[in-house]
């Protein structure tokens, strides 16, 4: 693989190598007014996973290769520093998230996709059997890289998917064959994207020594201010006639998780979304909420919140307490407007109605 792709995956085991080839040390990267680039490019790989849920590219020079890759390593060191759990996510989400995008832009490269998969440890083989190739039936016409088929492992493929939703990655509607599972190009993709997350977040937040810490201070402020910044931003919802501090304990829990870049169920994204629709809020609204969710699709988010919303003919009202109950997403503990209601929309009129006669009582 060309150092210059290694810009691109920097966190492939050959980025490591490559580093420990020229000769760089720990010292020199943390310490040395020669690696100053790629200390300020590590940080702001940090600050714009933050901020857009990706990491900036941009066309790297032949000359600035070695402080493209080293600024991974130095972003790890940031983000373990910090050691705040959540962004080590949201900063893992993004890194695989620019990683992603890439390789779909260049997914027609046969090459890459056998180099990356042999880094990441994944066993992908062209063909839907063994006597077909990557692009589809020998000697046919050349397939677009979506409906190619695949196989990769069935132990790299439970791996992968495990993480993945919808009944399509379910291992029973898979076709396996001789010990691998059939999948599309798009599919592959997909499992690539998990791989990505995967490795940047192997033993992230790393063990730094305090003097390390101590020495990249200046990086760490700025990113906290940013991420405090963008913390408070994100939990609030600016819409008109929708008061956020009225929202039930439940609903505010799962804002906050989809808000920090959490994984939330499909079930969450149903009660959440069905319930933002019935107070109120606009679909445009609530995408943009959805836009930190690390796997986010605008065209498939507007398409769920629509449906949601009634465009096929049935508009869904948002799950009451009991069924948030069997969902396991009730978070009630002493919440005493709880004890009194039976439905979160009931929790949020009355909440709501609460906050009003407060306000009257103390004009
Ligand atoms: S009791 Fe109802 S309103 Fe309260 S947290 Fe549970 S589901 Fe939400």
């Amino acid at each position: 693989m060309e150092v210059e792709v290694l810009c691109f995956f920097p966190f492939l085991r050959k980025s490591s190598d490559y580093i420990k080839e020229i000769g760089v040390s720990l010292d020199d990267l943390i310490y040395s007014a020669a690696f100053e680039r790629a200390r300020d490019r590590g940080c702001e790989r940090v600050i714009s996973a933050i901020k857009t849920g990706e990491v900036s590219s941009h066309h790297v020079l032949a000359k600035d290769v070695d402080m493209e890759i080293l600024s991974y390593p130095f972003a790890r060191i940031l983000v373990s520093c910090i050691g705040d759990t959540h962004l080590a996510r949201r900063y893992a989400r993004a890194e695989a998230k620019t990683a992603y995008k890439i390789l779909s832009a260049s997914i027609a490269d046969e090459t890459l996709l056998h180099a990356l998969a042999e880094d990441l440890g994944v066993t992908v083989l062209c063909g839907g059997t063994s006597h077909t190739s990557c692009d589809g039936v020998v000697g046919a016409a050349k397939l677009d890289f979506g409906v190619r088929m695949y196989r990769i492992h069935f132990t790299d493929y439970l791996r992968l998917a495990s993480e993945l939703r919808g009944s399509k990655w379910r291992l029973v509607n898979r076709m396996l064959h001789e010990g691998f599972v059939m999948v599309s190009g798009n599919d592959l993709l997909q499992l690539f994207h998990e791989a990505f997350y995967d490795r940047v977040r192997e033993n992230l937040p790393i063990e730094v020594p305090g003097d390390i810490c101590d020495a990249v201070r200046k990086y760490t402020d700025e990113i906290r201010q940013v991420l405090s910044v963008n913390t408070r931003e994100d939990r609030s919802i600016a819409c008109d006639g929708i008061s956020q501090s009225a929202f039930p304990p439940c609903i505010s829990y799962l804002l906050k998780r989809l808000m920090g870049g959490e994984e939330i169920s499909h079930s969450a994204r149903f009660a959440l979304t069905s319930f933002l629709l019935n107070i109120g809020m606009r679909t445009e609204d609530i995408i943009r909420l959805y836009e930190k969710a690390p796997d986010f699709d605008a065209e498939k988010t507007r398409y769920q919140i629509e449906h949601i919303a009634g465009s096929r003919g049935t508009k869904y009202t948002a799950p009451s307490c009991r069924t948030m109950r069997t969902y396991g997403i009730c978070v009630r503990e002493n919440d005493e407007l709880c004890e009194k209601v039976a439905h979160p929309l009931g929790y949020y009129a009355l909440a709501k109605e609460k906050e009003k006669s407060e306000k009257r009582r103390n004009m």
